[in-house]
């Protein structure tokens, strides 16, 4: 909820709609985790509230998730699982680099796409995230790592593009009511057909700009070794999914970026990096790469060094901009979803008020 429906419930809650705004305050800036600790509400008001949670308590009401799992890597790379009011749990990983935090958020639990590389793809969907709960994974890390998060890019567990409005709307949240900017904020998708254009016109229409940035897993320069590593690929063509690249472009202005998984000895071979070269012709668009994370359930190969510099080099000398995903947090189950399918089960929540 921003101010104006903050200020409305309070109102119907018999208080004074400033009542709404201090809420609002403490919610975002404060990071209040129950109304228990709102404690420049009254206390009978606060007493009525308790009063009427449900039995989960006041921390489901106002959207908070609990924290079941932390995991601190060497560089300070924070993976955080976090608990949802249905038993389900979600990863969140704050990523710290120089005067930045970044959040990488998941849209969804699990992910239907079952992309092969990927550790989420292979639990399937449980289902999509509402957009406190995408909210929550902010907070949460600003909580945790004790610092205001200057970056997010939803590229956690889910795919985005499978809960667009849930997105757009946590984007807005974010941006309201905790003042980031659009242009910190990243979505990637693996491509959904007939999504991007929807994408873009209704952010137009929600938040009256479209300032974030797009990034495409596009991981193949072809359709056949595409379908290979991402199934769901076979229902929507390369081209067909540049086509639509282009007119989100077109609609918002933006630059999009790619993503392009390196997996060695499968897609790192300079014959690729020429042929993404050649489809990515003329199409103002950035290049990142990303050295495969490996997960336990399959047998791809990390690419060696100099095939990920020679990948580069390829692309650079085919005038494509292009940079490569330094590797974070590897000894905190760094690959999206592994934290949480090692950890399955074997959890309960952490005591509330961890530090
Ligand atoms: N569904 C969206 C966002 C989530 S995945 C998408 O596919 O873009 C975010 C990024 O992490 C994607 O580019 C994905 O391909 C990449 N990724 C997934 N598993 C990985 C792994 N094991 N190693 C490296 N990158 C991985």
């Amino acid at each position: 909820m921003g101010v104006a429906a903050l200020e409305q419930w309070a109102v119907d809650h018999g208080q004074a709609a400033f009542r709404g705004r201090q809420l609002h305050d403490w919610l975002y800036a404060k990071g209040a985790r129950r109304l228990a600790d709102v404690s420049v509400l009254p206390k009978a008001f606060r007493e009525q509230l308790e009063a009427a949670a449900p039995p989960s308590g006041s921390a489901d009401w106002i959207g908070r998730s609990r924290e079941m799992h932390r995991s601190v890597a060497r560089d300070g790379t924070t993976k955080l699982l976090l608990g949802t009011h249905d038993g389900l749990s979600i990863e969140t990983v704050g990523i710290p680099a120089e005067g930045r935090l970044t959040v990488c958020v998941s849209s969804q639990v699990g992910c239907p796409m079952a992309c092969r590389f990927c550790a989420t793809g292979k639990g399937g969907l449980q289902r999509s995230l509402a957009v406190h709960e995408i909210v929550d994974q902010v907070l949460s890390v600003r909580e945790a790592m004790e610092q205001r998060p200057s970056h997010v890019v939803f590229m956690g567990m889910g795919e985005p593009l499978l809960n667009s409005e849930a997105v757009l709307a946590a984007i807005d949240c974010l941006c309201t009511d905790l003042g980031m900017a659009q242009r910190q904020i990243t979505v990637s998708t693996v491509g959904v057909a007939r999504t991007l254009q929807q994408l873009a016109e209704l952010a137009l229409a929600r938040l009256g700009r479209a300032q974030f940035t797009l990034a495409v897993s596009l991981h193949a320069p072809d359709q056949r070794l595409r379908e290979l590593l991402i199934p769901t690929a076979h229902a929507y063509p390369i081209a067909e999914l540049l086509e639509d690249c282009r007119r989100f472009v077109a609609i918002t202005g933006r630059r999009v970026s790619f993503e392009y998984i390196l997996l060695g000895g499968l897609n790192d071979q300079p014959r690729h990096a020429e042929a993404l070269a050649q489809l990515l012709r003329g199409f103002q668009s950035h290049v990142n790469l990303i050295p495969y994370n490996p997960i336990a359930e399959e047998e791809f190969q990390r690419p060696t060094p100099a095939a990920v510099e020679g990948f580069r080099r390829a692309l650079q000398a085919r005038h494509v901009a292009v940079s490569v995903r330094a590797s974070r947090g590897l000894d905190a189950d760094a690959a999206c979803g592994q934290l949480r399918r090692r950890l399955e089960g074997s959890l309960e929540p952490a005591p509330a008020g961890r530090a």
